[in-house]
């Protein structure tokens, strides 16, 4: 049986001023105000944390705040970026590391990569590793050899115990942001895949808990389906979870 728990997390990437953050929080805490079936995470910009962790902290919900990035480090003369600790200052629960957008346009690379996991965990953050292929991997059938590659790298030295404090999320880089997301079948395809790796770099155990979500155009239409995969465990969203209506649709429905 599968017994873990889904999360649904909207990765706003570069929207949103402080004002609009705070209007969809304030919609967003009153249609999910009995809902807890899933976890539910908002990752904003750095400059909307504070806003949003104060109006968390009024409110009984179980929304979690989550961050976009973190640098791996916990201070010094990184002008710039922002520590695992100051991201702890506003109650964030979650981070993205990896996101492809940050590896094609900051040259991001699985090493760095795999500091800023470990930096999360050592901060008690749970890290949301984004992993996936691009199209030309895709056609020439080399997504296996990439999405190993990126998770032998983006968690080497993770000790066993702490894979359970991470999520993966399998983000097809030819599905992000194109309104073609990967059918349920190709994502199952490429979620089974990632556990069985887990469960050679780690153990069959710590595989059948982690959490893999699916990103890359989800929408309210094909949500659900997508979840209905058995390794489907969430979504990580970004155009579809700006709109705080089809955001709270999308969770609504799974
Ligand atoms: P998208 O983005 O839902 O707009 O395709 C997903 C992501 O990049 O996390």
């Amino acid at each position: 049986m599968n017994v873990r728990k889904k999360i649904i997390a909207g990765n706003w990437k570069m929207n949103k001023t402080v004002s609009e953050a705070k209007a969809f929080v304030h919609v967003l805490l009153k249609e999910l105000e009995e809902y807890s079936a899933a976890d539910v995470v908002i990752c904003p910009p750095f400059t909307a944390l504070q806003a949003i962790c104060d109006l968390l902290s009024q409110s009984s919900s179980h929304v979690r705040l989550g961050a976009q990035n973190l640098f791996p480090a916990s201070h010094g003369p990184y002008t710039g970026e922002i520590s695992p600790w100051m991201l702890r200052e506003f109650f964030c629960h979650y981070v993205i590391v990896g996101h492809s957008e940050r590896r094609i346009h900051l040259g991001e690379t699985d090493l760095f990569i795999n500091k800023k996991v470990k930096a999360a965990l050592s901060a008690s953050l749970h890290p949301i590793l984004c992993i996936g292929e691009n199209l030309e991997e895709r056609q020439q059938g080399l997504w296996k050899e990439k999405i190993s590659q990126q998770l032998q790298i983006g968690l080497k030295e993770v000790e066993e115990k702490q894979l359970a404090d991470c999520v993966i999320a399998y983000e097809p880089i030819w599905a992000i942001g194109t309104g073609k997301n990967a059918t349920p079948e190709q994502a199952q395809e490429v979620h089974l895949f990632i556990r069985e790796e887990i469960s050679r770099l780690f153990s069959l155990q710590s595989a059948q808990k982690l959490r893999i979500q699916y990103g890359g155009s989800v929408s309210p239409e094909n949500a659900q389906e997508l979840l209905l995969c058995p390794d489907i465990d969430g979504l990580l969203i970004g155009g579809a979870s700006l709109d705080v209506r089809t955001f709270c649709s999308i969770i609504l429905n799974s």
